[in-house]
């Protein structure tokens, strides 16, 4: 079974949430999707096996020996990413999108695509399974596609080693990354917190994630903070017909466990959020 925990923001804590429940699972590939900011890895220290190179996209390289400097690509791009500097033609990389166009009309083949390949995955051993995550390097893109590819290979891994759950630690937001952690994915847990922006962020996550899963749940984290607040989320969940799993407390235990290395169902097993968790799971996984 694939699970998939998202957010609408950040901050929720989702990733404690993810992590508490990869410790209960005892025995599944954990996948950090926040391929912007993951932090899974600094909790569970996997043994690292692994590493690819991600290729997020390229860009024209112009070989100045070969250039004659007729002009026809920067005239041709249509991302002005071409232009002259101190008499020789350059190419912007941030702005060039890598459509390969300039590369194909150069009349003595001086531009070829250079792949952008700083973006690394890596696949590793740690207490409860395998994880697997990746990092996007500063200033690349596609982080969408980043997050299938990472999926596809915790797939595989899941096949050939017979790990029978995998749970996504999805990244904040609802961009493209976010909808490649939902697709295909079993079912949804939602984090969210008790506050005015907590419950619009995660009404907007429930409209895309609907798209995809039909097994939503949501966490209230820190309910207590704002009990008023937690009681308006409960009240659009039940009229939207999504079981509100758990109601978590604020416990500042749960960072005191993180910081230590641990989740909060290893350092703290007797507390409410740790049952609480645990009652999550049995409905969640058990169900
Ligand atoms: S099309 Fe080729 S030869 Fe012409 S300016 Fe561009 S790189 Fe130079
Ligand atoms: S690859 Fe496309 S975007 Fe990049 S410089 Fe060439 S024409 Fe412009």
């Amino acid at each position: 079974m694939e699970i998939a925990v998202v957010s609408g923001k950040g901050g929720t804590g989702k990733s404690s949430i993810s992590a508490a429940l990869v410790s209960l699972t005892n025995h599944s590939i954990a996948v950090d999707c926040d391929v912007d900011a993951a932090n899974m890895y600094l909790l569970f220290q996997p043994k690292i096996e692994k590493e690819f190179k991600f290729i997020s996209g390229k860009y024209a390289l112009i070989d100045q020996d070969k250039c004659i400097q007729c002009g026809k690509c920067k005239s041709l791009c249509r991302f002005d990413a071409i232009s002259i500097h101190e008499g020789q033609i350059e190419v912007d990389t941030v702005l060039c999108e890598g459509c390969s166009l300039c590369s194909r009309i150069c009349p003595v083949k001086a531009i070829c695509m250079k792949p952008i390949d700083q973006s690394r995955m890596y696949i590793g051993s740690f207490r409860y399974g395998r994880m697997v995550y990746g990092r996007l390097f500063p200033g690349e893109e596609n982080s969408g596609k980043f997050v299938s590819v990472i999926r596809q290979h915790a797939h595989r891994l899941a096949e050939e080693e017979g790990f029978p759950n995998i749970i996504l630690d999805g990244p904040p937001g609802i961009g493209c990354p976010v909808i490649s952690t939902l697709t295909g994915a079993d079912k949804a847990v939602i984090v969210t917190e008790p506050s005015l922006s907590g419950l619009s962020d995660m009404k907007r996550v429930i409209n895309v994630a609907r798209n995809f899963i039909d097994s939503i749940y949501v966490i209230i984290n820190k309910y207590d903070l704002n009990v008023e607040m937690s009681e308006k989320i409960k009240l659009y969940c039940l009229q939207s017909s999504i079981p509100v799993v758990a109601e978590l407390p604020f416990d500042k235990r749960v960072v005191e466990a993180m910081v230590a290395g641990r989740t909060i169902i290893e350092s703290y097993p007797d507390s409410l959020v740790a049952t609480r968790l645990m009652e999550v799971y049995r409905i969640i996984f058990e169900a």
